[in-house]
């Protein structure tokens, strides 16, 4: 019987277990597995360079998963996937759905050009609990508050969908004349990195990992110990969550399974505050330029060179802040505690006191 040959896109989903793009694939045919990096805009801001790295060491893995299967190429996905569905004999394109404004354009695009190639398109949800759209008040708008966002629409709405396994089996499309991880360029020419690198695994196998660890030490006593950037005690899944290297439903079904306390209660809001940043973005394609309440367009924020040198640089003289871009700076990571402090003082008051 000739099979399908299909790409699974990988994107923001770089992982096999629980991958329902990948796992669709894998049942309908042969897959080509391929990534691309689109430094031509795609994106609406390019990834800063902890991001590259952590991609870099994320993608090595993913491939190693794939058995050095990954097709890795850089350009614009508008132009490179129809050249692949010409080279290859594509007869479908799967991928996790990207819920931000520009990702959501793309896709549009995306979608329009394979069809009209007479290429089926299959896109999935991999990366939210809840999609934007799943939840809403009763008078069907949508809701701009968090509390009654979490409790009353995604905890009354469908509960999440389960985790599924990685494929059983995978059969690939034979490529030719694969391009390396290496030659995307992902780091940095200067080894500022290696520091950073020290605190972190990454990989799907390291993101299991970082649960198991953070449920059997750090859990117990979450809601209060989080509060503390000095305890060390928050999950730290966010860059793994971010590179889909876990899912939000695996985390959310782990959780699930321990006995329910105001921890776990706790804990998985966190997850909420996650879904709700994306559901506000989808609702309010501008939030990243435009104030979601009119009255901070009052704000007064300045520009000062200078100020903001010396925030970003860990010397403002004010400890807790200093101490968070120091951490940032030498782990890649901020505990959340530090970032809501930083944008209190990066208020009116803060940068006065600077001058
Ligand atoms: C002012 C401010 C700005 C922030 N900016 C960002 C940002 O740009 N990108 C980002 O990923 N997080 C941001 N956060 C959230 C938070 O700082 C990080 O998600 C957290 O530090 C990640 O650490 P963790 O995985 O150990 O978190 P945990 O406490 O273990 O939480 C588990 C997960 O829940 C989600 N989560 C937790 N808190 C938040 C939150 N406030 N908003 C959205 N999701 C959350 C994250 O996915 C996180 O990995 C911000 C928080 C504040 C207060």
């Amino acid at each position: 019987m000739i099979k399908n040959n299909i790409i699974h896109w990988f994107r923001q989903d770089l992982r096999l277990s629980d991958n329902p793009a990948l796992a669709a694939a894998a049942v309908s045919g042969n897959v080509l597995p391929v990534f691309i990096l689109d430094e031509e805009g795609g994106r609406q801001k390019p990834l800063g360079s902890a991001s590259r790295c952590w991609l870099h060491h994320s993608l090595l893995y993913l491939s190693d998963s794939l058995k050095n299967n990954l097709l890795v190429l850089m350009g614009n996905p508008l132009q490179v996937i129809p050249k692949l569905v010409k080279q290859y004999s594509i007869d479908a394109v799967y991928w996790n759905r990207c819920y931000e404004p520009w990702a959501i354009d793309h896709d549009n695009q995306l979608t329009s050009l394979l069809k009209n190639m007479g290429v089926m398109v299959e896109a999935h949800n991999g990366s939210l609990l809840w999609e934007p759209w799943e939840v809403s008040k009763k008078d069907g708008t949508h809701y701009k508050v968090f509390t009654p966002f979490y409790r009353k629409g995604c905890l009354q709405a469908i509960p999440p969908q389960k985790p599924i396994g990685a494929p059983k089996k995978i059969s690939y499309v034979k490529r030719t004349n694969p391009k390396t991880i290496d030659q995307l360029g992902l780091l940095p020419d200067e080894d500022w990195h290696e520091g950073m690198l020290k605190h972190w695994e990454i990989g799907e196998k390291a993101a299991k990992k970082r649960l198991k660890q953070f449920v059997k030490q750090d859990i117990r006593d979450y809601q209060d110990s989080r509060n503390f950037p000095s305890k060390d005690s928050t999950s730290r899944l966010s860059p793994h969550l971010h590179w889909g290297e876990i899912s939000p439903h695996q985390i959310w079904q782990h959780i699930k399974k321990l006995p329910n306390n105001q921890n776990t209660d706790c804990f998985l809001s966190e997850l909420g505050w996650r879904e709700f940043s994306y559901s506000l973005l989808y609702f309010y394609p501008d939030l990243n330029k435009n104030n979601l309440q009119k009255k901070f367009d009052k704000f007064p924020w300045r520009k000062n060179k200078k100020n903001l040198s010396a925030w970003q640089s860990g010397r403002t003289g004010y400890p807790f802040v200093d101490a968070g871009m120091r951490e940032l700076w030498q782990t890649g990571f901020m505990h959340e505690s530090c970032s809501y402090d930083h944008s209190i003082l990066l208020g009116e008051e803060f940068v006065n006191s600077l001058e």
